[in-house]
């Protein structure tokens, strides 16, 4: 008989033929994109740029957050505008002919400034050895002391850091843009998206779009290379779900995170999901599966459906995606079908079983059980 190999593939066949959703990928390496695009992932729904700011590109992240004075931010950044140039210029290769949603810095402040502890630590160290700390440790600990979070996830994090630290955007898109002219005249074909992360308010998409436009049109005049880019943005706080409409008209699409969109309507933190209250609520039964695992329909889900219906009254036919741990959950893939998402982004090894669940939620025609 037909062996697995080829059942499956005539299984994702039949899938592909009749699935409205497209299904793309979570990847910000070429090696994961490649990946992606053999399991039949029909683009980059999330490319998250923070890791790339990790392992030795860490001390120019120091000196751009941190820096004392305009010049050594400035050159952090122009540091860092080539590395990034050659991360997406790689990425845009390797997706070639196919849409990258490349996401604008979003880290979580903790995971890359240095540890407050571990510096006055080092610095009492130094003390006691008589040896005086060097000014740029002492500057450092007081820096670090300033910027200290006690909730990092609910701080200084994606889009607004974009607006508080000078250059920054400035340097990410230019450096796609200069990728995008690099591809571009090799005879690529390369398309990249602009997202902005963790918008609640309009006017923050509106000045970082400003921005984004402004250095597109600047690297376009220079190369002679019309670059153009949509912008969009995550929907991932409930003020956003709740602001669709106004936010509509800077976005040129929508991506749910619903892993942020998830914490913030729950109020549980994303990073203490192993915690012991967790565990007690799937026991008692308050829900059946973790919400950060399967979409929760009537809180979070109710949420992804004002959006998509304020958004799209808004500006007709906008472009709806999600890119949260939901989008390759088979059951969350139903309810996206049903709230008449464009397309789902999930982990290059998901790709299949979203591809395959997206058929059947076409085949079925069901409302994804969302009947509340
Ligand atoms: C999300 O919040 O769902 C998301 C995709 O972004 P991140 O997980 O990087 O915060
Ligand atoms: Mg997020």
């Amino acid at each position: 008989g037909e062996g697995v190999v080829a059942a499956v593939a005539r299984a994702l066949g039949r899938a592909d033929a009749v699935r409205r959703l497209e299904v793309r990928a979570n990847a910000d390496t070429p090696e994961d994109a490649a990946r992606a695009r053999r399991f039949g992932a029909q683009g980059i729904g999330l490319c998250r740029t923070e890791h790339m700011f990790l392992g030795e590109r860490r001390k120019l992240v120091e000196a751009m957050i941190l820096a004392p004075d305009e010049s050594a931010r400035e050159r952090a950044l122009a540091a860092l505008l080539p590395l990034q140039r050659r991360d997406f210029t790689g990425i845009l290769e390797a997706m070639d002919g196919l849409p990258v949603t490349i996401r604008l810095i979003d880290p979580p402040l903790h995971e890359f400034l240095p540890d407050r502890t571990e510096l006055a630590v080092r610095l009492a160290a130094a003390e006691a050895r008589g040896v005086e700390p060097g000014p740029h440790d002492t500057e450092l600990l007081d820096a670090v002391n300033r910027m200290h979070e006690e909730n990092p996830m609910l701080g200084l994090r994606g889009v607004r850091l974009g607006l508080v630290v000078p250059g920054l955007v400035a340097m990410q898109v230019r450096a796609i843009a200069e990728a995008v002219v690099e591809r571009t005249r090799a005879g690529g074909s390369p398309r990249a998206e602009i997202m902005v992360p963790l918008v609640g308010a309009v006017e923050e998409l509106r000045i970082e779009r400003e921005e984004v436009e402004r250095v597109l049109a600047e690297v376009s005049r220079e190369s002679g290379v019309p670059v153009h880019c949509p912008v969009g943005t995550m929907i991932e706080l409930p003020r956003a779900a709740l602001t669709a409409g106004r936010v509509a008209a800077e976005a040129e699409f929508f991506s749910f995170g619903t892993n942020d969109l998830t914490q913030t309507t729950w109020g549980f933190s994303r990073d203490d999901v192993e915690a012991a209250f967790f565990s007690a609520y799937l026991d008692k039964g308050i829900f059946a599966t973790s919400p950060f695992e399967t979409l929760d329909r009537d809180g979070v889900g109710r949420l992804v459906r004002i959006a998509v219906e304020e958004g799209r009254a808004a500006r007709p036919g906008l472009k709806i995606g999600v890119c949260g741990e939901h989008g390759g959950d088979p059951d969350s893939v139903h309810f996206f079908h049903a709230a008449g998402l464009d397309y789902v982004s999930c982990s290059p090894f998901r790709v299949p079983v979203a591809r395959l669940e997206a058929g059947r939620a076409a085949l079925e025609g069901t409302d994804g059980g969302d009947t509340r």
